[in-house]
């Protein structure tokens, strides 16, 4: 057994996984009595492709890594899901993640019942390598980045993550959400050479298309082969498969430009207001920002109808507010809000 099949529970690697009817004929043209369908065409009679290979081989054009390295899920909250699944045995093995960060690492591992161990990010909010890797024991099989970091904002250097994955003696799952915004780009090509890695991207930021429901994980063919034989067959809805593809032909560079440029401009206007202490630098589609009061500015937004993400209760956020960059004019009106509330035209 290889090191990363040590890492996979033992009811995982013996798994004989459901064989749906579509796995046992493939074909595209006869007619169907296998699989107790409708033969009414209501337009969604059919089950869908269990393997989404369509999808796939359209994704894998779009991210340069091989369909058989890719899986598709509802959301990357299935994929988050998946690896407690597959790699956690509940009650006696643990995982390790970074804080502040990503809230459903936790809950999924809350839900498995496997002990979550969170290692504080440290100044500026800095990858802490050394104490990531003092955190784990002989039953830590996971360890969650995100990067760049919700709710920090922050992309770490894809060195830095490199040489941390490679030293790490479990599977290492690096969400890059946000790395359509980022100078610092993915890992996806760093695959190949390591072994124990798994990326997170998500249809659900850059690509406009959260309503969806499709996330997407990137590692070798054989943790992508746990994956698809954990998930439920048909996890992926027909509807859903269509329409990504067909939404994966417009290209989203100017949109994400745009996104960018604005975030540049929100990140430059807010430290001219008194209540705004610090802007931290974002590589993502949003700014964290800490404020003098923020419940109180929060509450003010609200009046104006501007919903914005109140962190402050989050240890490492005190006092931050999470501001996502909108359309221009919708940042036009947070700046306008803004001003009102220093002109004492406050909600209260
Ligand atoms: C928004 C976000 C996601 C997206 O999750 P989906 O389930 O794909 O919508 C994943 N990871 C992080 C860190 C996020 O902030």
């Amino acid at each position: 057994m290889n090191s990363i099949e040590s890492l996979v529970r033992p009811n995982i690697r013996a798994l004989c996984p459901y064989s749906t009817a579509r796995d046992e004929y493939e074909g595209k043209l006869g007619i169907f009595l296998d699989a107790n369908e409708s033969p009414y065409p209501t337009g969604w009679n059919r089950y869908p492709d269990p393997h989404q290979k369509a999808l796939k081989e359209q994704v894998a054009a779009l991210k340069g890594v091989p369909a058989e390295c890719i899986f598709l899920g509802n959301g990357s909250d299935e994929a988050i899901d998946l690896c407690f699944r597959i790699f956690c045995t509940p009650g006696e093995d643990n995982a390790i993640a970074i804080a502040p960060s990503y809230g459903m690492y936790a809950v999924a591992a809350d839900i498995n019942d496997i002990g979550m161990r969170q290692v504080p990010l440290g100044t500026d909010f800095s990858l802490p390598a050394e104490e990531l890797l003092a955190a784990a024991d002989a039953h830590t099989k996971l360890l969650f980045l995100c990067s760049p970091n919700n709710p920090s904002g922050n992309a770490f250097e894809p060195a830095e993550l490199e040489a941390l994955i490679r030293r790490f003696p479990g599977i290492v799952v690096v969400d890059e959400a946000y790395a359509d915004f980022s100078a610092k780009g993915s890992l996806r090509e760093r695959l190949p050479e390591l072994p124990n890695l798994i990326i997170f991207q998500t249809l659900s930021k850059a690509y406009g298309l959260a309503g969806l429901r499709l996330g997407m994980a990137f590692a070798s063919s054989y943790i992508i082969r746990l994956m698809s034989m954990v998930k439920y067959p048909y996890n992926i809805n027909q509807s859903t498969q269509e329409l990504v593809s067909r939404a994966l032909q417009t290209p989203i560079a100017d949109r994400v430009e745009e996104t960018v440029a604005q975030r540049a401009r929100v990140a430059a206007a807010l430290p001219a207001f008194r209540c705004v202490k610090r802007v931290y630098p974002s590589d993502a589609n949003f700014l964290l920002v800490q404020v003098d009061d923020a419940d109180t500015l929060y509450t003010h937004l609200l009046a104006d109808g501007i919903i914005v993400r109140n962190r402050s209760r989050v240890p490492g956020c005190a006092g931050c507010l999470r501001i996502t960059i909108g359309l221009p004019s919708e940042n036009d009106q947070l700046l306008q809000s803004l001003s009102a509330y220093e002109k004492g035209d406050i909600h209260r």
